[in-house]
């Protein structure tokens, strides 16, 4: 490290700064539900935590916010949920190399083209899990860090989307499903217009509306928010004694089984065989954000056959299957800052 001499000083100074501060961000979004600063302007600090440990690589320390998921438990509203299975970030690209730079890497990990990419929308809400056991719905988590997250059971039997019963035959034993609750753009508009006609402080955005609209400790007050949810992928799947594993084969299979069930899956998903395709899908959905039901702040682009997703397998943080592509933020939300957060 000597060696370095006084860049690598300033790098590590620097290095410890971001990385206490990404730190504070994440215990105002995730825990609090009130962030002070753009996601743009975390994303931004982020990146820059992430070049100085590329250039010097013994500061990428396993504590460092780059290697592990963000988020924590409110321990005064919430017990805690130990996952089953482990819940990721995403990696992120902002701009065409990158996402291609993804691409290279899938292929040398494989040896080969993957066989197909599923694309869908990044949907700005928040990430729960869903515990099924025999087709009943047992428990409902927050991500939390990633190994821990907080029990909101009761604020998601609340949600009308979310089936409290599977529908159909061949439910697994136990069976996590992931997924993202939101609220839709335009009943975010009228909530936050019943809420300052109410006098109360409206939320800063969708996603926020949502997270503080789900952690509450009154369910009551849950049930009369417009929330909903889209399922995006399973985990810790255990047949019935005897039974078969899932049946699916990719991804998307894996959605039309969760379809059958009553689940809540995405209509804007498309399966591609080429990274050209994949881009035209960005395009497509960087002119359409708006028309979409529900806030995107990105596209979330997946290795469709699930026995090469486990070959990739997960870094610390995030699958080496999927990547987020973040579109450009389309204004400068310094207002934030003016808006005093809901909780
Ligand atoms: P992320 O939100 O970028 O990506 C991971 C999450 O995406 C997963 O947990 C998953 O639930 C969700 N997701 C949405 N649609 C999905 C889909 N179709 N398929 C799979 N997953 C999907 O990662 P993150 O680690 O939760 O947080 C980073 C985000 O939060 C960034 O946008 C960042 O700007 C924001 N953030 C902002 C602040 C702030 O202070 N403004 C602080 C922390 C984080």
């Amino acid at each position: 490290a000597a060696a370095h001499g006084r860049a690598f000083d300033t790098a590590r100074a620097r290095a410890k700064e971001l990385a206490l501060e990404i730190e504070e961000h994440r215990e105002r979004y995730y825990v609090k539900d009130a962030p002070t600063v753009s996601d743009a302007e975390f994303d931004a600090l982020m990146r820059e935590l992430e070049d100085i440990e590329d250039r010097f690589p013994e500061l990428r320390d396993p504590d460092s916010p780059t290697q592990h998921v963000g988020g924590g438990v409110d321990t005064e509203l919430f017990a805690e949920v130990v996952h089953a299975e482990r819940m990721y970030s995403l990696d992120n690209s902002f701009s065409r190399e990158e996402l291609d730079d993804w691409a290279a890497r899938v292929n040398r990990g494989l040896g080969r083209k993957p066989a197909r990419y599923l694309c869908e929308l990044k949907i700005d809400g928040l990430a729960v899990n869903l515990t099924y056991e025999h087709g009943r719905l047992v428990r409902a988590a927050t991500r939390g860090d990633g190994h821990t997250g907080e029990d909101i059971t009761a604020n998601v039997r609340t949600i009308a989307d979310i089936p409290a019963r599977l529908a159909g035959t061949g439910h697994p034993a136990r069976v996590d499903i992931r997924g993202e609750v939101f609220i839709p753009v335009e009943a975010f508009r009228q909530l936050n217009e019943s809420l300052v006609e109410a006098g109360k402080n409206p939320f800063a955005n969708p996603r926020n509306s949502a997270a503080g609209s789900l952690r509450q400790k009154d369910p009551q007050v849950t049930a009369q928010r417009p929330l909903h949810m889209l399922v995006h992928g399973i985990a810790a799947w255990q047949p019935e004694d005897g039974g078969e594993g899932t049946e699916a084969s990719s991804q998307s299979e894996v959605y039309a089984q969760l379809e059958t069930w009553g689940l809540p899956t995405s209509e804007y998903f498309r399966v591609v065989k080429t990274m050209d395709e994949v881009h035209d899908y960005i395009d497509f959905y960087g002119e359409h954000r708006h028309d979409v039901l529900h806030e995107i702040d990105g596209v979330v682009v997946k290795v469709d056959e699930l026995d090469e997703q486990y070959e990739l397998g997960f870094t610390s943080r995030a699958p080496r299957w999927a990547m987020a592509f973040k579109y450009p933020p389309e204004e400068v939300t310094t207002t934030l800052l003016d808006i005093r957060v809901n909780v």
